[in-house]
């Protein structure tokens, strides 16, 4: 298995404990761009133990603590790629934490919400955008349904 996260060059790896470790991403969207990982080959969030994730909350503390500290950047974006459709090309899960600094990008309003973004929509207004992506009654009453069945 050729998995780089299960076998990342030394020079990247920040931390490791007995359930995560802590990289910086190689291919970094902005300056301090790192990613944590599970020690396990797991590729879905379905597939992480409890303990797990808790220890990826604790990663993202330890992260933003010592981003903060080194880099002092003004805030972060944080995601998951979770899915070939949702952009995920390593199959070994990992959150990136994403620095941002005042003025590295013109229209920062939306963050991760731009995750979704192609040609058509940047000629949506945002309130067309908005239209498109709503759920209708039948679909939002769905899901209210499965979530009352968990909890
Ligand atoms: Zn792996």
């Amino acid at each position: 298995m050729n998995c780089p996260f299960c076998f990342p060059s030394l020079d990247v790896l920040l931390y490791e404990n007995d359930l995560i470790k802590i990289l910086i991403d190689s291919y970094p969207a902005n300056r301090g761009h790192l990613l944590i990982v599970p020690k396990r080959h797991v590729e879905k969030w379905e597939d992480l133990t409890s303990e797990e994730k808790q220890a990826l909350m604790k990663g993202i503390d330890l992260a933003i603590e010592i981003l903060k500290k080194v880099l002092k950047p003004d805030g972060f974006n944080l995601g998951m790629n979770l899915g070939e459709a949702a952009g995920q090309t390593v199959r070994h899960l990992h959150l990136h934490i994403i620095p941002r600094y005042k003025g590295d990008s013109n229209f920062p309003r939306g963050g991760v919400r731009k995750a979704v973004l192609d040609i058509e929509d940047e000629n949506l207004s945002l309130k067309e955008k908005w239209i498109k992506n709503r759920l209708s009654k039948e679909e939002m009453h769905k899901l209210k349904e499965e979530f009352t069945k968990i909890f």
